[in-house]
């Protein structure tokens, strides 16, 4: 790592990704394909790099959500095909045409915005439909009294002679809480009005060559029915998640970080802006060049954990904006310079995140610029990416 400053960065480790993928691509079957859910720079991790593996390990599609995400994996070489999840104005529809990407199509004024743009252009958008089977975001409403509507709206929109409808799809709320009577019964019914809406526009002489459904959530708790012909897992790809530990999924992304300097605090001592920890005893302190600006949230502080050495090291006093404390007192072994990770293979960015209030989607993505992604293959340095302009 001679040319990156060695202070701050994340590995991602594209061998566990490849672990990853290979493990839900038969959990899911092989003839479902997995869409590699690549949105929000893949979670944090990097969407060029991620996207590569993504296509060589034979993933079907990619998702993202929006324009410009699609726009950087086009304008990178990324020839397979990709679907923007969410909202594109129909005055991108050129842009769509010209950089071959699939849109999300999740009402009718959108699908007669589309159709018309793309007729204009001389061209045919291939789309998605988007239903709302209880999610209550994007999608053609279909549940309860509205089923009638929805099922004709998704007709007319597919009639549309400049839309190539190839797909289908709907998003789970709740699939993720197995633990829950009341989400495992509403992922059913959004499932089985999904199933629904597919058999009345079968009926009516519309099929879908891609029917999906399955985000993690349903990828861990419903793989055979809910697969489809597509799977749509984010976070179970990098690692993460409810139940990605239980799947044998390995966490792509290790956030390291090395001492920058160490002191003996005498009994006593305060550490830290509010100066909420004091030093019950001689302790030996080691600031690490980490705070709230890499990505480590300050409502961490004081109650997180790092390891370093076979050892865990507790967290001391406020999470600053560019440091934070870290108690080296049980670990001898730990000195200037050594390398300590913050979340990662040793301990589990779930767990952060749970002691955050939060889940590990966000602190993945927030990892900030400052922070340079480091790819290894077989634990050797195959790509770095810094994120700013040096
Ligand atoms: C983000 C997203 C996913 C992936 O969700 P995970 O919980 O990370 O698996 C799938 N589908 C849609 C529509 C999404 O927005």
């Amino acid at each position: 790592m001679e040319q990156m400053l060695r202070r701050t960065w994340a590995e991602i480790d594209l061998d566990d990704l490849t672990h990853n993928f290979k493990t839900l691509q038969q959990r899911v079957g092989e003839k479902t394909k997995i869409v590699g859910v690549v949105k929000a720079d893949a979670y944090g991790h990097g969407a060029l790099q991620i996207s590569r593996a993504l296509e060589e390990l034979g993933a079907g599609y990619l998702a993202v959500s929006n324009l410009d995400e699609a726009r950087e994996l086009r304008t990178a070489g990324i020839s397979m095909p990709i679907l923007i999840l969410g909202h594109t104005p129909e005055q991108y529809v050129p842009q769509l045409l010209e950089y071959n990407i699939t849109q999300a199509v999740t009402c009718e004024a959108k699908a007669l915005a589309y159709n018309n743009m793309a007729k204009a252009c001389g061209g045919k958008l291939r789309v998605h439909i988007k239903a709302d089977t209880g999610m209550s975001r994007l999608g053609f409403l279909c549940a309860d009294g509205h089923f009638e509507a929805g099922v004709e709206g998704i007709l007319r929109s597919c009639e549309l002679p400049y839309l190539d409808a190839e797909g289908i799809f709907t998003h789970f709320a709740v699939s993720d809480e197995p633990e829950k009577p009341e989400s495992v019964a509403y992922t059913q019914k959004q499932f089985q009005l999904f199933m629904d809406l597919i058999g009345a526009l079968e009926a009516r002489g519309r099929t879908f060559p891609l029917r999906h459904c399955a985000n993690s959530g349903a990828v861990v708790n419903n793989p055979e029915e809910m697969a489809l012909d597509m799977a749509r897992p984010g976070i179970l790809l990098y690692g993460c998640g409810a139940g990605a530990e239980e799947l044998g999924l390995r966490p792509v992304m290790s956030l390291k970080t090395t001492v920058s300097t160490i002191k003996i605090l005498d009994p006593g001592w305060s550490v830290s802006y509010g100066r909420m920890y004091k030093t019950p005893v001689r302790t030996r302190m080691g600031v690490l060049p980490i705070g709230y600006a890499d990505g480590l949230f300050r409502i961490l502080s004081n109650r997180c954990s790092f390891y370093a050495d076979g050892k865990i090291l507790p967290q001391r006093g406020r999470i600053c904006m560019d440091m934070c404390m870290v108690d080296l007192t049980d670990a001898p072994g730990v000195d200037v310079g050594s390398e300590v990770e913050i979340f990662g293979t040793h301990s589990r960015v779930d767990k952060l995140a749970e002691l955050a209030g939060t889940i590990s989607y966000e602190l993945t993505c927030a990892v900030s610029k400052r922070v340079p992604r480091v790819f290894l293959q077989k634990k050797k340095v195959v790509g770095r990416e810094l994120r700013m302009y040096l």
